[in-house]
């Protein structure tokens, strides 16, 4: 009695089984994307192939494809995260090949382009900054036109030629540094690294080098920067060192060696070179006020930010 029970309940489990199987493989050869490799390779393969293979064929119609399952790349729900496969032909048999998907692809990208840019001050909000966010924010014609010569700078950029960069100025949260960070990462979509440096922090980093040896290193590393930014000129205690020693030089060879300077400033030139006229020492230093501005207009073409005041 018991071994025919056995054998039965076997028999039906496997014929169970055998439905299952031949479900699951109606189903895989059902879907579209496995029909289509199908399809494309018929000359290579074989119904014996095929069925040798249903499990790989099966992994494939499962996993998320072109991101096509998937809300997000964290989300993903495929077995390697940030990879999606594609079906080869081995041989005799079908095959996976796991690739990296779009958003990895993207993501990955992206990463890149900020190790790219080395600024080592600005906030992390402003390294996925756009120059499409910025205006679309709002259309103000101020904001279109600094589009358009951030968009012209980033078209004609080759290194060595002799190009302007933009002196943006406007008061207190108008998305000054919001603008330096979007062309920055437009140019790291083109391989082209820069530098934004927040120069109040800059100028004290240097002042506290100068008992370790590296205030010329670092001097020269932002003087040889590509792309260089200095956000929130104008925002330092100014020391006649400063002015004279660090900045004025670094200003020098970026005009000497064409190399385009960019600036944001809550100050106009008017206030900027009110500022460096009366250093902290509280002596009028015209003549060296009026140096260091001459090199900005050199560099730089002036832009006015208006706005309301983004900072919440
Ligand atoms: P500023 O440098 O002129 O003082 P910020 O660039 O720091 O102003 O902008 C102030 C705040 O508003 C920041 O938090 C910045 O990230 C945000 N912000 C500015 N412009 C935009 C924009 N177009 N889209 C989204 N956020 C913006
Ligand atoms: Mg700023």
């Amino acid at each position: 009695m018991e071994k025919i029970g056995d054998s039965l309940s076997k028999l039906t489990n496997s014929t169970d089984f055998l439905k299952r199987y031949e479900h699951l493989k109606n189903e895989v050869l059902n879907d579209k994307s496995v029909r289509l490799f199908l399809n494309e390779n018929s000359s290579r393969i074989t119904k014996e192939m095929v069925d040798k293979s249903l499990s790989k064929l099966y992994e494939f119609s499962a996993q998320s494809k072109m991101c096509d399952k998937c809300p997000s790349l964290d989300g993903c729900i495929n077995m390697m995260q940030g990879y999606h496969p594609k079906l080869v032909i081995r041989g005799n048999l079908i095959d996976l090949q796991y690739e990296a998907c779009p958003r990895k692809l993207i993501h990955d990208e992206k990463s890149k382009q900020q190790k790219l840019i080395q600024s080592l001050y600005v906030p992390k909000e402003i390294l996925s900054a756009t120059l499409e966010d910025f205006y679309q924010s709002d259309r103000g014609d101020y904001r279109m036109e600094a589009v358009d010569k951030a968009t012209s700078f980033v078209e004609e950029y080759a290194e060595g030629k002799k190009q302007k960069g933009l002196y943006l100025y406007g008061s207190f949260g108008v998305g000054k540094t919001y603008l330096l960070g979007a062309i920055a990462n437009e140019l790291a979509a083109k391989n082209i690294p820069s530098m934004i440096v927040y120069v109040p922090d800059f100028l004290r980093e240097i002042k506290a080098a100068i008992g370790d040896n590296t205030v010329n290193e670092k001097i020269e590393m932002i003087k040889k920067a590509p792309v260089l930014m200095f956000d929130d000129f104008g925002a330092e205690t100014m020391s006649s060192w400063a002015r004279d020693e660090v900045l004025g030089p670094i200003l020098q060879f970026r005009m000497l060696e064409n190399m385009p300077t960019f600036f944001t400033s809550n100050f106009d030139y008017a206030g900027l070179q009110n500022h460096f006229t009366f250093s902290q020492r509280g002596e009028k230093e015209e003549v060296k006020a009026a140096r260091i501005m001459e090199r900005i207009k050199y560099l730089a073409e002036p832009l006015l930010l208006q706005g309301e005041n983004r900072r919440a």
